[in-house]
């Protein structure tokens, strides 16, 4: 039995079993896979010390939380909800950095305070939360890290990209004095300067990034101990595509921070917030396909699976491509995108789900084009396996668009079990909260 490709743990046979048991469609994670990122990016190259933190909305699963925090990396949270869900899940306040664009009004401000006087980090990223906030975090001595808008930015598409200047988070660097000025009347300390580029992973746009904040620290942030730079690292997903070298990032970073050092005699702490690259190739979504179709001789051969856009909306958003594997109804894998068998098979397709939406295709370009893929042909009732789903799949899928129900979610684990770690969603779940009359 072979490996589903060079980054997975998982056996052709896993998501077989998993399909008999829990049903199709379902997630499938691969606990080895995440358990050896998390340990790879402990041991990236730091002058003074490293903390990394999980992009928690990439996957929330308390479940997968509990996994990365017993590893030894703290949470980045982007809404109040994912910090009290992080929480449920027995991660201490004082563990999670709080980078959001909410604003903490009335309820929400008093339970955030209380969060605060507990350890949460407040990443402040407007001068609207600074003002809400700053009052408080003053009186009561709490220091807060304050997220800078560089201007820079780079994403694999623009939707991605959270640095340039058409993207809104954090504060501006024309803001800048403002925010300092208020922090100066109000007692404001902040302990940490944080920017977040955006997801695209370009190593040069991380690189310029290191050295502009290094710079405002050094300009602006007297009292900073600690400096973050962001998550944003590359993980390939499809075979042609490259990973980040955090190696060679981390040895660029512990540079800078050294040379920092020489010059201020401060020992900033790094931090870093991945999301994608701890989870993307950890996870799978195992559908089944129910039925195929084609458009004509002009037209297109078209594959339908039994999980589309409500499992992974990553095509229709981005225009993400993920590798494809097919396995038949005995278990045998007739077709991966990482195998090298020479020529690409002739047949090609679009996989489309089951949602009446035209823009329900796993084979989407940038601009939302069909595009079909060469694979093996399939017949109804094998499996079809879509890898690249463990980060912003489940946690950002539109799940239940045409009622269908938010699907479970299975732990490959390190002693080769299956364990479910969320159920299927109930239709009465879906209609719970309705008022008939
Ligand atoms: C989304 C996000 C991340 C993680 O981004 P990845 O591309 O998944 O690494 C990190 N920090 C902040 C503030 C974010 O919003």
């Amino acid at each position: 039995m072979e490996r589903l490709n060079n980054f997975s743990s998982i056996l052709t046979s896993v998501p077989y079993e998993a399909k008999d048991r829990f049903g199709t469609p379902l997630y499938l994670y691969d606990e080895k896979l995440i358990v050896e990122k998390c340990q790879a990016l402990l041991e990236m190259p730091n002058a003074f010390g490293i903390t990394v933190r999980y992009a928690m909305k990439a996957n929330s699963n308390g479940a997968l939380l509990r996994l990365v925090y017993s590893q030894g990396l703290s949470m980045d949270a982007s809404s109040l909800n994912e910090v009290k869900r992080a929480h449920l899940a027995g991660i201490p306040f004082d563990r999670i950095i709080l980078t959001t664009q909410e604003v903490p009004e009335d309820d929400e401000r008093a339970d955030l305070e209380q969060m605060m006087l507990k350890g949460l980090l407040y990443n402040v990223s407007s001068l609207r939360q600074l003002h809400l906030v700053g009052g408080f975090a003053g009186a009561h001595g709490i220091r807060m890290s304050i997220r800078i808008h560089p201007g820079i930015g780079s994403g694999e598409s623009a939707s991605r990209n959270t640095g340039d200047n058409y993207s809104c988070f954090g504060v501006h660097l024309s803001d800048l004095d403002k925010a300092i000025g208020y922090a100066h009347k109000n007692g404001v300390t902040f302990s940490q300067v944080h920017t977040h580029i955006g997801s695209g992973g370009d190593p040069e746009a991380w690189r310029q990034n290191i050295d502009l904040e290094l710079g405002i620290v050094e300009r602006h942030f007297p009292d900073a101990v600690s400096i973050s730079f962001g998550g944003g690292l590359k993980e390939a997903r499809m075979p042609d595509e490259s990973s980040a070298d955090i190696m060679s990032l981390g040895n660029y970073a512990k540079a800078q921070i050294e040379s920092f050092y020489h010059r201020s005699d401060r020992k900033l702490k790094m931090e870093i917030e991945p999301g994608n690259f701890i989870f993307a190739n950890s996870g799978y979504a195992v559908t089944k396909i129910i039925d195929k179709k084609t458009t004509g001789g002009e037209g297109y051969n078209f594959i339908v699976a039994n999980g589309g856009l409500e499992v992974n909306a990553r095509p229709l958003m981005y225009g993400s491509r993920h590798p494809f594997y097919v396995i038949s109804k005995t278990g045998d894998l007739l077709y991966s995108d990482f195998r090298d068998t020479g020529a690409p098979p002739a047949y090609k397709a679009v996989i489309v789900g089951k949602c009446c939406e035209s823009g329900d295709s796993q084979c989407l370009d940038n601009d939302a084009v069909n595009t079909p893929r060469s694979l093996a042909e399939p017949e109804v009732g094998d499996i079809l396996l879509i890898g690249g789903v463990g980060a912003y799949c489940s946690s950002m899928a539109p799940f239940n668009y045409n009622s269908h129900v938010q699907i479970p979610e299975v732990l490959y684990t390190r002693d080769g079990k299956l364990r479910l770690i969320r159920k299927k969603q109930s239709l009465e779940q879906i209609v719970e909260n309705e008022i008939l009359d």
